[in-house]
């Protein structure tokens, strides 16, 4: 295959995915997972057979950004939420969908590994005869004309050995990533994706039970990005409420979900029919308190009331502000 042209195909294939699912009306959880089964499923087949070429990784992220955003390959939409925020798994606040450059180099690894342990395959005794000539893998320096594989595995090579202090500390390190004879790349992931902390919040959204738009609803009010009328950066624009149409909705969607008149009738009826003790008024702690009573009666079905009635207050705002 001649240099450059495995990007293209792998790119027209994940297009070709998009633009087959483009008129397929499917909601952002429904994209979300689309990218994380199919999409990435395809990324990692060619990753893991060659090595990504510079500027591949960020043509990928833009066509699955702008498929979960807009649903389409090719339509810019700009992101509600960053793409760094939403690799972290769903425990550290994200989505879960894989970190590309991480990823990549856990698929490296392996590589690397297979190579310093000289497994018995034609390709690793290959590559020891053609540019190792048998030197001891640990000792090899790059050359010139060394093919970018070489290249990308020695990289790698030199970075843990940057992280870990000594060659010695990254085998060991290497070593923890086996599970049955051969280097997980799930295990080797973890090492080089970025860390944050991790969250209580998460576990009261994504629930087995949840319905996955009204979770996934949830979850950009979590991290206060639901494009409600004050996030719509139109200086110009109406901003009063749509349900009471008094008061202007304000920041952090105090307005819409909590404070508005309308609103709190909805609340003051769900309290009623769920039984729920109180009422918070903002959406970090009523997260807290779905959380308590998920201790006492369970997260299913605390988690699916609030996720439900979020989404639908949710709906309800913006399809009064477009008179739907
Ligand atoms: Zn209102």
């Amino acid at each position: 295959m001649q240099p450059g042209i495995y990007p293209d195909i792998m790119i027209n294939k994940i297009s070709g995915y998009i633009s087959a699912w483009a008129g397929a009306n499917l909601s952002y959880a429904g994209r979300t997972e689309l990218i994380k089964s199919v999409l990435q499923g395809v990324e990692c087949f060619w990753l893991s057979i060659l090595p990504t070429p510079a500027g591949v990784q960020a043509k990928i992220i833009k066509l699955c950004r702008n498929f979960l955003w807009s649903g389409k390959c090719n339509k810019n939409k700009r992101p509600l939420v960053a793409w760094r925020d939403i690799t972290p798994p769903k425990i550290e606040g994200g989505l879960g969908i894989r970190n590309s450059k991480a990823w990549n180099k856990a698929l490296l690894s392996k590589t690397m590994w297979d190579i310093q342990a000289k497994i018995d395959t034609l390709w690793v005794q290959w590559v020891h005869q053609i540019y190792m000539k048998y030197a001891n893998f640990w000792e090899y320096q790059i050359k010139h004309d060394d093919s970018p594989l070489i290249k990308q595995v020695i990289a790698l090579r030199e970075e843990i050995i940057a992280t870990e202090r000594s060659q010695q500390a990254e085998a060991h390190k290497i070593n923890q990533w086996m599970a049955n004879g051969e280097l997980n790349s799930k295990l080797a992931y973890e090492y080089f994706r970025p860390k944050a902390i991790k969250l209580q919040w998460p576990k009261v959204i994504w629930t087995n039970y949840a319905t996955p738009k009204h979770a996934f609803i949830f979850w950009l009010a979590m991290k206060e990005k639901l494009l409600t009328k004050d996030r719509l950066h139109d200086p110009g624009a109406n901003q009063l409420c749509s349900l009471c149409r008094t008061e202007n909705e304000t920041a952090e969607h105090f307005h819409l979900f909590f404070q508005c008149n309308f609103v709190r009738q909805v609340w003051n009826s769900i309290k009623r029919l769920a039984r729920v003790p109180q009422i918070s008024y903002d959406i970090k702690s009523s997260c807290q308190m779905v959380d308590q009573g998920s201790q006492r009666h369970g997260y299913p079905i605390q988690s699916k009331k609030a996720g439900h009635s979020l989404h639908h207050l949710f709906c309800m705002g913006s399809k009064k502000s477009q008179n739907i």
